[in-house]
């Protein structure tokens, strides 16, 4: 296989951080560790700004990706930047944005693409429970870092995580929304708890076969299980995918490169489900386009961008599948512990630093 290995090692495994919670309280549904003692429900962004610089792993052009601070109620705006002597793209962060869904989730408007791969910086974002931010990238592509989220969570983590003194509204999935074709099939499903991912995927190939996977997306466990989950694919698929314009930028060092029997990457996998996670890492950068976190469980069976654009497409489009909610109608916060009122907390929190 000609994978071309277009630039030197960019870092080996970086550890994972996990924040402990302060607090013991028993059964309770938000957790502390998610908000360590800002307000439950208020919005977040990020304290200062923070750069990752590499290349696209479709486009193979290099780009430098800065995270900045934004306005409450801004919500994720990505800022295309370095056009030429033309202006800034400023495109939200929305399904209404998604132009193009083969291979990436791209980002454009009436004047075309404007920004592609943008599905595991938003999944960092929004796994994190990050509201307001801008994401500007000065060249067409995100860069693919190491294929995962992770070079994202620490450029947010050197940034910092700050509450804004605005509550936070969800969109909370009223009724089940499914979409399927020739045997996939995604669906968002009514889930008190917050943001719930399960993916399944199914390759016939003895390396992946038949894998599954469920969390509720909540900061700790997306940096632990999620955050270093690495994009796959097939050495089969490549030169296909080459003369089509895709993965140019694709190498070792971003790709888990799968041939007839093995993993061709001399470090091996991450998890030994590696693929089905970085699935739910893709879902969870998808449904961060619903423009607010979601309250909900997104089922995706044999999917990919396509199907969870279409799937948060049709919720939406249904106006009787979803409602807003503001977080502190569904929490009271008692000497610094969220208690349940009435209806079930979300277990989807921002964690600030
Ligand atoms: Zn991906």
């Amino acid at each position: 296989m000609r994978v071309a290995l277009h630039f030197p090692k960019l870092g080996s495994a970086t550890t994972v951080s996990v924040h402990c919670c302060p607090f013991s309280v028993a059964n309770k549904l938000w957790d502390d560790h998610m908000t360590r003692g800002m307000p439950a429900g208020s919005q977040t962004t990020l304290r200062s700004h923070a750069t990752v610089t590499g290349i696209g792993v479709h486009s193979g052009s290099p780009a430098t990706l800065t995270l900045h601070p934004a306005e409450p109620n801004s919500g994720i705006v990505f800022l295309r930047s370095g056009i030429g002597g033309q202006r800034d793209r400023e495109i939200a962060a929305n399904f209404r944005s998604v132009i193009a869904t083969e291979f990436a989730t791209v980002l454009g408007d009436q004047n075309g693409p404007a920004v592609s791969t943008t599905e595991h910086v938003l999944a960092a974002v929004h796994g994190l429970g990050i509201d307001n931010a801008v994401v500007e990238v000065d060249g067409p592509e995100v860069p693919i870092m190491d294929g995962s989220a992770q070079a994202f969570v620490e450029a947010i983590d050197q940034a910092g995580i700050v509450a804004q003194q605005a509550s936070r509204r969800c969109i909370k999935v009223l009724k089940p929304v499914r979409v399927g074709k020739n045997g996939s099939f995604g669906e968002l499903l009514p889930y008190a708890r917050g943001l719930r991912i399960e993916t399944e995927i199914e390759f016939d190939h003895p390396i992946i076969g038949r894998q599954t996977y469920a969390l509720n997306v909540e900061p700790a466990v997306f940096r632990r299980e999620l955050a270093r989950a690495r994009t796959f694919g097939f050495m089969r698929d490549v030169a296909k995918l080459w003369s089509a314009g895709y993965a140019l930028g694709a190498s070792f060092e971003n790709t888990v490169v799968i041939a007839e029997s093995r993993v061709l990457n001399a470090e091996g996998v991450r998890f030994p489900d590696e693929f089905v996670r970085h699935k739910a890492v893709d879902a969870i950068g998808d449904m961060a386009l619903a423009g607010a976190p979601l309250i909900g469980c997104y089922r995706s069976v044999r999917g990919g961008h396509k199907l969870n654009h279409a799937v948060l497409c049709a919720l939406m489009a249904d106006r009787s599948a979803w409602t807003y909610v503001e977080m502190p109608e569904m929490v009271r916060r008692t000497r610094g512990h969220a208690e349940v009122t009435g209806l079930a907390a979300p277990n989807y929190g921002p964690e600030v630093s």
